[in-house]
């Protein structure tokens, strides 16, 4: 039994009772469909929206640009809103427990806006922590947005700030060392700079960083809100002012999501609980495993769980990423099916090597998503591809798994 509750407010504004995380999974943002006579949510194509009042959608217009609330009834245009996306906004809001959420066409789209956000405002530093996320770290590094950035370990925020800071960002457990940082104490030392908590890897499933104390909660949508690595999306939560900027942001710059993301992102959340769950205890067991296995030098493996394992070899990692049979050597994660890949070669190649080795990313480090198989067949997969001890022979770590139909799982195949 979940006992995670949410306390935001139903799609139709009436608040409701709290309900457990893996109730609002399957039933947030979609409160109003029973009353029309619908089931699955409806998929709202539109581009643009008719209306014979020009003068009430100009003061539509005025008060989107004063505020940047969601119009009331149906958008003017796309690019302002779409109704599809909207209900996967507020079930994301809810499941965060923030006010609100905005959703992107990619993760990066929502950092650049959160920046932009924060940047025309003259708030142009950002402080942030590493590792992140490579393609963020370049955004960050690159300056490609305006902003200039401090690295800094969690300890050295509160020294870092400058009145025009504007930001402070961190990742926890964060790509791809799963390193973890004390969202509480970093909220407190930015005062009263917002937070920005990447939450990718843990999902709200294990931690809802908005309860304490980050401002922003950023996700890869792409990741395990889709699940099923077929859809490229990003999303903000947070409060109804900020998003509100974001909003406006995103209809003048135009990184919008399309409305069947939107949709596939919807249907995504509704097994969200149900996915990181399975496959959080496959990859403790992974990480159990490879902890002992004398191939592997070192296991990153997080406190509050999840599905991402790290681990460094004492062999050649491009072997293993050659190796693998079962496991789909790829870049990205949070899908149904397992993902290996090499961070220094791939997701962390756009960081300079200084800076990657210099926040954990070592050249021997390997990061897997752990998908939705069976754990023995995954293993039979690791174990191969590992390949043969290069010393201590005497305790080599090679397990032959039994075919088990008794737990109802699959007979191996060989
Ligand atoms: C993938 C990723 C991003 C970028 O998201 P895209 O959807 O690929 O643009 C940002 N943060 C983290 C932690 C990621 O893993």
């Amino acid at each position: 039994m979940d006992m995670d509750t949410t306390t935001t407010r139903a799609h139709d504004g009436v608040r409701t009772a709290p309900r457990a995380l893996a109730t609002e999974a399957v039933h947030a943002g979609r409160d109003d469909l029973a009353r029309q006579g619908l089931h699955a949510p409806p998929i709202d194509l539109s581009t643009t929206y008719p209306s014979y009042d020009s003068r009430g959608e100009a003061a539509r217009i005025d008060a989107f640009a004063t505020t940047g609330a969601e119009p009331d009834g149906p958008p003017v245009y796309g690019r302002l809103g779409n109704p599809t996306v909207a209900r996967f906004e507020t079930a994301l809001a809810r499941l965060e427990g923030t006010e609100a959420a905005v959703a992107f066409a990619s993760g990066m789209a929502a950092l650049s806006a959160v920046l932009l956000v924060r940047g025309s405002m003259g708030l142009r530093h950002v402080v942030a922590v590493r590792p992140l996320y490579g393609c963020s770290d370049h955004l960050l590094t690159a300056g490609l947005l305006g902003s200039e950035v401090t690295w800094t370990g969690p300890a050295g925020v509160a020294d870092a700030l400058r009145p025009d800071t504007g930001l402070v960002i961190v990742e926890s457990p964060a790509n791809p060392t799963l390193a973890e940082v004390d969202l509480r104490a970093v909220a407190h030392a930015c005062g009263s700079v917002p937070l920005l908590v990447d939450n990718t890897f843990a999902t709200p499933v294990l931690q809802r960083p908005a309860e304490q104390g980050a401002r922003l909660v950023l996700h890869s949508a792409t990741k395990y809100l889709g699940g099923h690595g077929d859809v490229l999306a990003g999303v903000v939560a947070c409060d109804e002012e900020l998003a509100g900027r974001l909003r406006q942001v995103r209809f003048a710059t135009g990184g919008v999501l399309h409305p069947l993301a939107g949709y596939l992102l919807l249907r995504g959340l509704s097994t969200l609980p149900v996915r990181v769950r399975a496959a959080s205890a496959t990859a403790a067991d992974l990480a159990r495993r490879l902890a002992a296995d004398p191939r592997v030098a070192r296991v990153h493996y997080p406190r509050i769980g999840g599905a991402m394992v790290a681990f460094e070899v004492y062999g050649d990692p491009h072997e293993v990423i050659a190796g693998v049979r079962l496991i789909t050597p790829a870049v990205s994660l949070g899908s149904v099916d397992t993902l290996i890949q090499h961070p220094a070669s791939i997701s962390h190649r756009i960081v300079d090597a200084d800076d990657r080795r210099g926040a954990g990313v070592s050249d021997q480090l390997l990061r897997m998503s752990v998908g939705l198989e069976d754990v023995e067949d995954l293993w039979s997969d690791l174990d191969q591809a590992l390949g043969r001890p290069e010393r201590g022979a005497g305790n080599c770590a090679t397990h032959h798994n039994e075919p088990a139909l008794a737990d109802g799982r699959a007979p191996l195949r060989r």
